[in-house]
């Protein structure tokens, strides 16, 4: 079975578009989410015009702010600081990759806490490994609905998770850790990877190559899940980290590349903002 991630997109955004009617009732304002793309990078420019254009389908208000290549770190940060000052934003995400002067781990920290809708902020992550409240990175927040929708069981299960980077395979081993999975985290040195990922119940991949995932791979019934966004080296068409067509013969359910975490992560990103605005004026 394949779980559309297009279809639960849908589904939360609807629901978050519903919850930003009642708060605009309440606090006098919708939330607004400020989305800042440094640079001409063509992938970049697509998910940020993505992002917007979900933020105003959800009723935010929504700015880009679009950054010369040029752009000094200095400049970056001073912008930063200016929206963390101001009351009337409420999330703040900086589409990366940044050019290579400017350093990520610098503006990633001065982001305020309080607006990091991307869950990216070394006091966010450190509170997700703590099991403290913090806001959800949002693709493997993504991830765990999706399997959550599907009816696919975690506690108890063997989840393997290919990819180690910050924004994906170590938090969403987090995440299935807390819902009692029993996980292990595979990367490019691991050896038999092949053997480790056919053991898995629950198989989460992201490398970054395309149809790296044979179905050999792939456990009878499992549960696979394709963060991979890839260029088919062939046809030139978007394609996962998994080989679709042979593994989707032998999972119980599988995600699509395009359609899958994708659209997943933009509305997570959604419910983030939300969160972020409903914790700031529930303080007040
Ligand atoms: P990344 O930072 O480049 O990390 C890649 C990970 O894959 C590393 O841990 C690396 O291992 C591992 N790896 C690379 N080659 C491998 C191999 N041959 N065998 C086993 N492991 C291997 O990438 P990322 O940022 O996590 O992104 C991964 C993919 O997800 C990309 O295609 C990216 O575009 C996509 N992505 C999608 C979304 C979405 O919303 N759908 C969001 C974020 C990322 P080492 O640690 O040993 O180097």
């Amino acid at each position: 079975m394949t779980i559309s991630g297009t279809q639960l997109a849908k589904e939360i955004k609807q629901e978050v578009k519903e919850k930003v009617e009642k708060a605009k009732d309440e606090f006098g304002r919708p939330p607004h989410l400020v989305v800042i793309l440094v640079g001409e990078d063509p992938a970049s420019q697509s998910y940020v015009k993505g992002k917007g254009k979900d933020a105003e389908e959800v009723g935010f208000k929504s700015t880009t702010i679009v950054k010369p290549e040029e752009t000094t770190e200095k400049e970056l940060l001073e912008l930063i600081h200016d929206l963390n000052d101001d009351e009337s934003v409420d999330g703040i995400l900086v589409q990366l990759p940044l050019p290579s002067h400017i350093n990520e781990d610098k503006v990633i920290e001065t982001i305020h806490q309080s607006k990091d809708v991307d869950g990216f902020h070394p006091a966010n992550v450190a509170a997700l490994w703590q099991k403290r409240p913090c806001i959800y990175p949002c693709t493997p927040k993504g991830v765990i609905k999706l399997l959550d929708k599907a009816g696919v069981e975690i506690q108890g299960k063997k989840a393997v998770v290919i990819g180690r980077s910050n924004i994906v395979g170590l938090p969403v081993s987090k995440l299935l850790l807390d819902r009692n999975a029993t996980v292990t985290i595979a990367h490019s040195k691991t050896k038999d990877l092949a053997k480790t990922a056919a053991e898995a119940d629950i198989l989460v991949v992201a490398i970054g190559k395309p149809k790296f995932v044979s179905a050999d791979m792939v456990k009878p019934g499992a549960a696979v899940i394709d963060v991979g966004v890839n260029r088919d080296p062939i046809t030139g068409k978007l394609c996962g980290d998994v080989d679709f067509d042979a593994c989707a013969e032998k999972a119980g359910v599988i995600t699509p590349v395009p359609g899958g975490v994708g659209p997943m992560t933009r509305a997570c990103l959604m419910e983030n903002t939300l969160e972020c605005f409903l914790n700031k004026m529930q303080k007040k």
